[in-house]
């Protein structure tokens, strides 16, 4: 059988299994009645039988689990068999709804209930859904939901993987994840990155693999190849016995001394502390919104202070680059996005919420400067989604007004790339966000399986938007402000080197990739990077920029990179 290719987002050779995900769980039709002959008393009791065996699948999983996903494994056994939840269905079953419908909408109306009482029981309600889910597979005879439960590692493919997948995903069990949909900055890839565990997407034909086929993973190539032959066992092989990467020591540097400090992305203070241990020299983006996804409404002043001094407790004295509420898109927050917009990633999001509903971005600065004045950390703040230089001018006025004295701006649409020059005489850094510069550049949904080619941060046109930005700090200002970048463009070694050679001050990245990338910027001093810089630049197109880049360093192979 011949390779499937997709885009590689994080590299690993590895041989193994197919399992396919499930697919999900499809809705029962709303008017389904009891089948004809069936009692409610009986099917009562089938469905009891149903809730009790997945409980009991669910408490084996959650026995086997590593202790993160235990718990979750064990909050959604005990909602499995919840009296409250079969005596709803129970009473719909006497009502004459069919046996999965009754559960259907029992659970529906649990979840609500949850909603609606707002924080930690708001949470549960994805547990309720997902139990439904399992009950009525249950019922139905077909494989349960979410990731296979197996024996021997193996190699998971499915379509997409969502958030929720990530709690149950054993990094010990899942060798590799290949998936026909994503794209690189997808769940799945960022899930991927963070665990170290090699990559493809936007691999069509993925799900079409039986299970059980043993196939070879090529993270950095982005090849699933079905019966690996000798030259694929070979390469998984020197990849499995590959001399271990050094640690990051936390110095950032290029072969000759230039440094480049290199600081870590988080989502609140648990990896804040998990990224200080893996060497970060400070945080270059702080997703604030991470804190608050679950909220339905604005978190207090005191939860936010809270939420940040965490963050800044794990760096003192270090760097710690806070972005503001960067709501929308991907990202919706009931509290300050329209669910209803036709083109959210085009619309009232990041920044330009403050349009829409005032006030909530003054409240965040005033919380990240009380936390900042109980911490030491060095904090500056930045604004997703700057598109002006009045934009940037506005946002440095909230800042100092509220006491923060270093105001930034993330470069993630290209006009602010375009028109660096003017928007950086207003603040005094910018960093650029090449997740979302690449999907405006390119006018392709970062989302999107089918345009992950397009999505790609080697695409000449954004190298040279990045440049643009570098030369926009350098130009019209006393001296250069520093321009860093915190998108996922900095985890990708190669792409790394050559950003520095652009003149790129500071790398942010999820904390599993330093020492990567550290250890590839160690072995080139910066006339090099800078020569490598000139190479993919002037490449016409972006898989001739990675090759081109990716050929002149050996390193990368040798570390499996
Ligand atoms: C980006 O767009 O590159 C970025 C870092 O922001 P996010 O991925 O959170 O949109
Ligand atoms: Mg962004």
């Amino acid at each position: 059988m011949t390779s499937i290719t997709g885009v590689g987002v994080s590299p690993g050779r590895v041989i193994g299994p197919v399992l396919q995900m499930p697919p999900a769980v499809a809705e029962p039709a709303p008017g389904a009645g009891l089948p004809a002959g069936a009692t409610a008393e009986a099917e009562a009791d089938r469905l009891r039988a149903a809730a009790k065996t997945v409980q009991a699948a669910l408490k084996d999983r959650a026995a086997g689990a590593r202790k993160e996903a235990a718990e979750v494994l064990q909050a959604t056994a005990l909602m499995a068999a919840d009296p409250m939840l079969l005596k709803s269905a129970v009473k719909l079953l006497e009502a004459g709804r069919g046996t999965e419908r009754a559960i259907w909408e029992a659970a529906e109306q649990v979840a609500e209930q949850l909603k609606s009482l707002g924080g930690y029981m708001a949470e549960r309600a994805t547990d309720v859904l997902d139990v439904r889910a399992r009950i009525v597979a249950e019922l139905r005879g077909v494989p349960a939901p979410g990731i296979p439960a197996s024996e021997v590692p193996f190699v998971l493919a499915a379509e997409d993987l969502a958030p929720a997948d990530t709690a149950t995903l054993d990094p010990a069990m899942v060798l590799a994840l290949v998936t026909s949909g994503g794209g690189p900055q997808s769940h799945t890839a960022i899930i991927a990155r963070s665990l170290g565990l090699p990559a493809v997407v936007a691999a069509i034909g993925a799900t079409e693999l039986a299970p059980g086929t043993e196939v070879f993973v090529d993270g950095a190539a982005g090849t699933v190849t079905p019966s690996p032959g000798e030259t694929e066992r070979s390469l998984a092989a020197a990849y499995a016995s590959r001399e271990p990467l050094q640690p990051f020591d936390g110095t950032g540097t290029t072969a000759d001394g230039h440094l480049v400090p290199l600081l870590s992305n988080v989502g609140g203070g648990h990896d804040a502390l998990k990224a200080a241990g893996l060497g970060a020299e400070g945080v270059g983006l702080l997703r604030t919104e991470f804190c608050f996804l679950n909220r339905d409404s604005e978190p207090t002043i005191d939860e936010q202070v809270a939420a940040y001094k965490a963050v800044f407790d794990a760096f003192p004295a270090k760097k710690v680059v806070v972005r503001t509420l960067d709501a929308g898109a991907d990202k919706p927050l009931p509290f300050l996005t329209d669910s209803t917009e036709p083109n959210p990633a085009l619309g009232v999001r990041g920044y330009r919420t403050d349009l829409a509903t005032p006030g909530v971005l003054e409240r965040q600065l005033q919380a990240i400067a009380t936390a900042a004045a109980q911490s030491e950390a060095e904090v500056w703040v930045m604004a997703p989604m700057i598109a002006t230089a009045e934009e940037a001018g506005r946002f440095a006025e909230l800042c100092q007004a509220a006491g923060l004295e270093t105001p930034g701006v993330m470069v993630e649409v290209p006009s602010a790339a375009v028109t660096a020059g003017s928007v950086l005489k207003r603040v005094d850094f910018a960093s650029i966000g090449t997740n979302d510069l690449t999907q405006y550049t390119m006018a392709a949904d970062r989302q999107l399986g089918p345009l992950a080619a397009l999505n790609d941060p080697w695409q000449p046109a954004v190298l040279h938007l990045v440049k643009a930005t570098v030369d926009g700090a350098a130009s019209r200002q006393e001296a250069p402000k520093p321009v860093g970048v915190c998108g996922e463009a900095a985890a990708d070694p190669a792409l790394a080197v050559v950003l520095v050679g652009l003149g790129i001050n500071s790398l942010s990245m999820s904390a599993r990739s330093l020492a990567a990338v550290a250890a590839v910027l160690k072995s080139v001093p910066l006339e090099r990077a800078q020569q490598l810089a000139a190479l993919a630049l002037g490449s016409d197109t972006a898989a001739e920029a990675r090759a081109a880049v990716r050929a002149e360093l050996p390193l990368l192979e040798t570390l499996g990179l």
